[in-house]
């Protein structure tokens, strides 16, 4: 057990909406804080305001609580720490930077953007890494007074190191090393007196007490920025966690292409959210390398960092996919049923009447629950269930080595056997169909292929016998009656 209270940050920027990698950190970060007892804080770092997407706020909180990630403090939980929105906490910056200008570790800068530009793509042209040259860095007292005649809003920069090296302890890697030569003269305040999201992030995990910053690799060259910060003003570092990359199946990194989509879109395209959770957390953590199928509750018992790789993680839609049938395999009926019902409602062919029957969708969803890989595509599984009418081609009705003739003969005695009895159930029907298939000469798959189309106008659909019993025996006999016709007459 850590000594210090566990308190951890999500940090999200509200520049769009949350996807599969901006998720797993908020997920590793909550998993972890209720492996510890201890806090999990929603932080919204808002203060690149030019990039800030209305709405982007909602979607990320909306995100978390799909997903049943639950916060202790965040911005509509006010706690001891907050606001809990950057924007909202300008002075707090303001002050850290003005302590470091007055000790000597920041300095006004009034480089105009045209220079820094000009700058940057000379360093770009020979090959060297771009950066600010330091031009203000020395300014005399007098030079200082000049340029701020002509720039009274200078930004504030942090004076690095020229010399020597900054390392911190990571979690994941070990111990981590950068050589001061290769960081910048950071930019500590805009001209906007907006923070950058240096300062912002090192101000507010010491204000708020966070015991570990967990987030993805890609943060791991500003932390050395972040080190000489917290002893710049006298703070003391939390524990750093870089969570390893997360890559496409083609190894390159994880992009819209590999569908890395926003986190409410896998919600939109029938995910469960148990799922994703599971999806997720094996995402560069493992319980023994080799279990794949953990609920949340294991989970939360189970995280520890130790567990985490540092290898990247690939992301994999299949396997995705295949979790996510084996959550819909184990709900119960009526659960599936009700989470398909605004699928349902969208999807089914205006022809179907609304409200959909919530009665007779728990009778067609166990015919489908062992197929299904996501709800939403449970409405083009079963939509010949409530649609009044089938289309089909008479052609589909005509299987394998048969024609015309035989599959209308095979279609008529159908007919005439399940008139003849009002027994519609499973064994009634298969002690009936299998004997006639044998009787016409036909393998029972020849058969059962036609009455299939020809009631549910497709040829792969759930077992058929089920399905009948389910569509009923009227609607059975409608729909062979019309194949019957359409075979007659095929135009029709
Ligand atoms: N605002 C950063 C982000 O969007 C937070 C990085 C961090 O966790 O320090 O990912």
């Amino acid at each position: 057990m850590p000594e210090k209270p566990v308190r951890v940050r999500y940090a999200p920027s509200p520049t769009g909406y949350p996807h599969v990698g901006n998720i797993r950190t908020a997920l590793f970060n909550w998993l972890y804080a209720r492996h510890n007892k201890g806090s999990f804080i929603v932080r919204i770092e808002d203060t690149d305001t030019a990039r800030t997407v209305d709405g982007a706020v909602e979607v990320i909180m909306d995100s978390l609580k799909w997903l049943g990630m639950d916060w202790d403090e965040g911005p509509d939980k006010p706690g001891k720490y907050g606001p809990y929105r950057q924007s909202e906490r300008l002075e707090y910056y303001q002050k850290a930077a003005e302590k470091l200008l007055a000790q000597g570790d920041a300095y006004y800068c009034y480089c105009s953007s045209g220079r820094l530009e000009e700058m940057r793509s000379a360093q770009i042209a020979r090959k060297e890494p771009p950066g600010y040259d330091r031009k203000c860095r020395d300014l005399s007292a007098e030079e200082r007074a000049f340029a701020r005649a002509s720039c009274p809003r200078p930004v504030i920069r942090f004076k690095a190191p020229l010399e020597g090296s900054t390392s911190f302890c990571d979690v994941i890697r070990g111990e981590v090393s950068f050589e001061n030569r290769t960081i910048d003269d950071f930019i500590l305040l805009k001209a906007d007196g907006y923070p950058t999201y240096h300062l912002a992030s090192v101000v507010d995990d010491n204000a708020m007490d966070i015991s570990h910053v967990m987030r993805a690799e890609e943060w791991i060259s500003s932390t050395p920025k972040h080190v000489l910060l917290y002893r710049a003003l006298g703070f003391n570092a939390p524990q750093f966690a870089h969570l390893p990359m997360i890559l496409g199946p083609d190894r390159s990194k994880l992009s819209k292409r590999h569908g890395a989509v926003s986190i409410t879109q896998y919600r939109d395209d029938g995910y469960l959210p148990e799922a994703m959770v599971n999806f997720l957390a094996l995402l560069g953590w493992s319980l023994d390398d080799k279990t794949d199928i953990i609920n949340i509750q294991t989970l939360v018992e189970n995280f520890t960092l130790e567990r985490i790789g540092k290898t990247a993680a690939v992301f994999n839609r299949e396997k995705l996919e295949w979790m996510n049938g084996i959550y819909i395999r184990s709900l119960e009926v009526s659960e599936l049923a009700k989470l398909a019902m605004p699928f349902l409602e969208q999807e089914l062919p205006a022809s179907v009447s609304r409200p959909v029957d919530e009665e007779y969708v728990k009778k067609v969803i166990p015919l489908v629950q062992e197929r299904a890989k996501t709800i939403k595509e449970i409405p083009s599984l079963v939509y010949f269930f409530f649609t009044p009418d089938i289309e089909y081609p008479a052609e589909l009705l005509i299987g394998k080595k048969m024609d015309v003739k035989t599959t209308l003969n095979a279609l008529e005695k159908t007919l005439d056997i399940l008139k003849e009895s009002e027994e519609f159930d499973h064994d009634s029907l298969e002690h009936r169909l299998r004997p006639l298939a044998e009787e016409l000469g036909l393998k029972a798959g020849q058969l059962f292929g036609a009455v299939r189309v020809a009631v549910t106008g497709v040829t792969v659909s759930p077992p058929l016998f089920e399905t009948m019993m389910v569509m009923g025996r009227q609607a059975c006999l409608e729909r062979l009656e019309k194949a019957v016709e359409k075979l007659n007459c095929p135009e029709k």
